[in-house]
């Protein structure tokens, strides 16, 4: 007699194929995987009627939690009016709403167009293509490189994967991949010579904190002194905001922290709350106008994808952005954060953590075995750690040997001392000789 998460399990293991996923210890034996069935709030239920706080966000993207009646309530109307169209040749009227929503987040930034695509990395390979083709089109085409950080992470199609700085990720691609210029922070870029920045195309960077690198956070100041090197230099600015933004780190855009306002802003996970993928790039008229011309003089932007502007997404995002406003919720964030900082002071006290960090309602746990050894990625410690966690009812990831937590913004107090709690419990019980 089989139950029906052992046959679905079964299912899966026979046919599918998971992202980032060691398929030979996904499909063994003893590995029942995780089938999750239903969602309210920051709470996820699996197929065998366990319920965990959602520590990730579903993958970074969810921010008013699931199932929020508004966001749902915009979907069915949406798809009782139509489900998709192309926005190759016509638009739709959540895509164009959304665009007015979108660039008055950001007033009097300059950045006053919206470009649609699909999830974090077609935002990005956006951002790169109109950058090579706005310096072409401008008569500077010895503007063709791109700077990009260490441990940086944009996405992995082909073109946002080469800006990527996680070298287990992407070295072995690295025959179908461009190389950028690679630096660690801000101290490479002065000394760069003007010859070679006056090479470079743009910046491409992950603002106030890096999240695929471990949660790491930049130092205050880096964004702003960034912009301006790049003004000095003639150099654009994209900022990857597909994890940080949509009130992520505190603000609604991580750039907000520093006054800082990019030539590209590229938005995608927590754009629609989390309930449909969809991207969007924001630039500024300059940019755009380049791109204005006669027919023949093939000066558009050939760039689209079947479901871009998606109406569903864009109804999604509409009331995300509603939710934003009714529920206040950036103003909930500062005491919730608060609250966060002083859960994380009290696991940092623990001797097998090494660090945590933490940039708004973002944090990471960095792990050790104990005071003086730190862990050996192999063991999969964080790995093990975030499976223990689910004992005591949360769900999160890893990122090799740092837990993250990164929930929904509307997460309460409470819940979140209940994360850090299993949190704590799951590192006792992994690491505890
Ligand atoms: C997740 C992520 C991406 C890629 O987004 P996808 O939707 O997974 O393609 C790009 N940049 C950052 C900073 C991300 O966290």
């Amino acid at each position: 007699m089989e139950d029906r998460t052992s046959r679905l399990a079964a299912l899966d293991k026979a046919h599918l194929w998971h992202p980032f996923t060691q398929m030979r210890d996904w499909t063994a034996p003893g590995h029942e995987p995780l089938i999750l069935t239903g969602g309210r709030g920051v709470i996820l239920r699996d197929s065998r009627g366990r319920e965990y706080i959602d520590g990730n966000s579903s993958i970074w993207t969810n921010i008013h939690g699931h199932g929020h009646p508004v966001l749902v309530e915009a979907i069915r109307r949406q798809l009782d009016q139509v489900a998709h169209v192309s926005f190759l040749g016509s638009s739709n009227e959540p895509a164009i709403l959304l665009g007015e929503r979108l660039v008055g987040l950001l007033p009097d930034s300059g950045l006053t167009r919206v470009f649609y695509s699909d999830d974090g990395s077609t935002a990005i390979e956006v951002a790169l293509k109109m950058t090579l083709q706005y310096w072409q089109l401008a008569g500077h085409s010895e503007r063709n490189r791109f700077v990009a950080f260490d441990r940086a992470y944009h996405g992995d199609t082909v073109g946002a994967a080469s800006l990527g700085g996680v070298g287990a990720f992407f070295d072995r691609f690295s025959a179908i991949q461009f190389s950028p210029i690679r630096v660690g922070g801000l101290p490479e870029l002065e000394a760069m010579t003007g010859e070679e920045s006056s090479h470079v195309a743009a910046v491409v960077i992950e603002p106030c904190v890096q999240g695929t690198a471990g949660i790491r956070v930049w130092p205050e100041g880096m964004l702003a002194a960034l912009r301006a090197w790049c003004d000095e230099r003639g150099v654009l600015l994209i900022l990857d905001e597909v994890f940080t933004g949509f009130g992520r780190t505190g603000r609604m855009f991580a750039c907000e922290h520093e006054g800082v306002v990019p030539d590209f802003l590229c938005l995608a996970k927590g754009l629609t709350g989390g309930m449909m993928p969809l991207a969007a790039t924001l630039t500024t008229e300059r940019i755009y106008e380049a791109f204005l011309g006669e027919y023949e003089e093939l000066k558009s932007f050939f760039y689209g994808h079947s479901y871009s502007a998606n109406p569903l997404g864009c109804a999604a995002a509409l009331a995300s952005l509603e939710i934003f406003e009714s529920e206040r919720v950036l103003d909930s964030l500062e005491g919730k954060i608060h609250c966060l900082r002083e859960g994380l002071a009290d696991l940092a006290a623990s001797p097998y953590v090494a660090e945590t960090r933490q940039c708004g309602l973002i944090a990471g746990i960095a792990l050790r075995r104990g005071p003086v050894a730190p862990c050996d990625w192999r063991d999969q410690t964080g790995a093990r750690v975030c499976v223990a966690a689910r004992k005591y009812g949360l769900l999160t990831r890893p990122i090799l040997d740092v837990v993250t937590f990164i929930p929904p913004l509307c997460i309460s107090a409470s819940q979140i001392q209940a994360s850090l709690g299993a949190i704590a419990k799951a590192i006792y019980e992994i690491l505890e000789p």
